[in-house]
């Protein structure tokens, strides 16, 4: 049983290693590059695990956990990070390093309950999570991105009436669009120097060239190689954006996520063998 609590705060950082010339501090942190910073509204999530107390009913007391949070992010709320907070003076205060700070502090965890996992957002296109599965701690990091496109739900696998059967008034007309949502999640190790596990420039130009670039603005049926004989489904949307980035981003990439509307999502960590399924038509 996992419970998890959600606190806001706000603070200032900065993206500027000093003993970089400006022209690499710009390559390095894109757009947010500046020795005066700039801040955000930040919403951090806490969470444990356990077995419910039978006499309780609770598997830890989720105001006590309120409290070791808010001890955590009351050093970092309405402060400059990098100025102002001792373990920032040396490291980058980035998400990944943020999040790997409020799990530092809370480990081992709360009430006798093991911490599982902390998600750190710093807007709502970025956000680290710090987790643990069996013995295996990992940082992980989500980027959101938007692209509008249209689509008309048809397999080239079904006859007509099927089609008409199975996709209904997404079939039986000449599209209808989406202001999709993308999450592309990426792993591994966190760069000492600069606080991240991923060159955000680096990220979003793969994504640019891979998949907005492709589909943004675009009818992915009448105007997209990839979807010119594949039923632009949000299941194959979110598998062929894998293997759109997994060359680019090797084993780093760990999920693509697509919310084709706000209630419907769908994600894809990889499965391995790279085909998608579906009979030759
Ligand atoms: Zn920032
Ligand atoms: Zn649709």
């Amino acid at each position: 049983m996992l419970i998890s609590r959600r606190v806001a705060f706000e603070a200032a950082h900065s993206y500027w290693l000093a003993d970089l010339s400006a022209a690499e501090n710009r390559r390095l942190f894109g757009s947010a590059a500046s020795p005066s910073g700039h801040g955000h509204n930040y919403v951090c999530e806490a969470a444990v695990a356990g077995p419910v107390d039978p006499r309780s009913g609770l598997v830890a007391n989720i105001a006590e956990l309120n409290r070791r949070l808010r001890q955590v992010t009351d050093e970092l709320d309405h402060r400059f990070i990098n100025r102002e907070h001792p373990y920032f003076q040396h490291r980058a205060p980035t998400c990944e390093n943020l999040a790997a700070y409020v799990w530092q502090q809370l480990w081992p965890g709360v009430g006798g309950r093991e911490l599982r996992r902390v998600r750190l957002a710093e807007s709502r296109r970025l956000r680290a999570v710090r987790e643990r599965t069996g013995q295996d701690e990992m940082t992980t990091l989500t980027r959101s991105y938007g692209f509008s496109a249209a689509h008309r739900l048809v397999s080239p696998h079904l006859s007509e009436a099927e089609n008409r059967e199975v996709f209904g008034k997404c079939f039986s007309s000449h599209g209808h669009g989406h202001d999709y949502v993308l999450e592309v999640t990426v792993g591994g190790e966190v760069d000492e120097r600069t606080g991240m596990l991923i060159d955000l420039e680096e990220l979003d130009q793969a994504v640019q060239e891979e998949v907005i670039g492709r589909y943004d603005g675009c009818h992915l049926n009448d105007d997209t190689e990839d979807f010119a004989r594949l039923n632009p489904s949000s299941e194959n949307l979110v598998h062929v954006v894998w293997e759109r980035l997994r060359p680019r981003l090797g084993a780093r990439l760990r999920k693509v996520g697509v919310h084709e509307t706000e209630r419907n999502y769908f994600e894809y960590v990889g499965d391995g063998d790279g085909a998608i399924a579906g009979p030759e038509p």
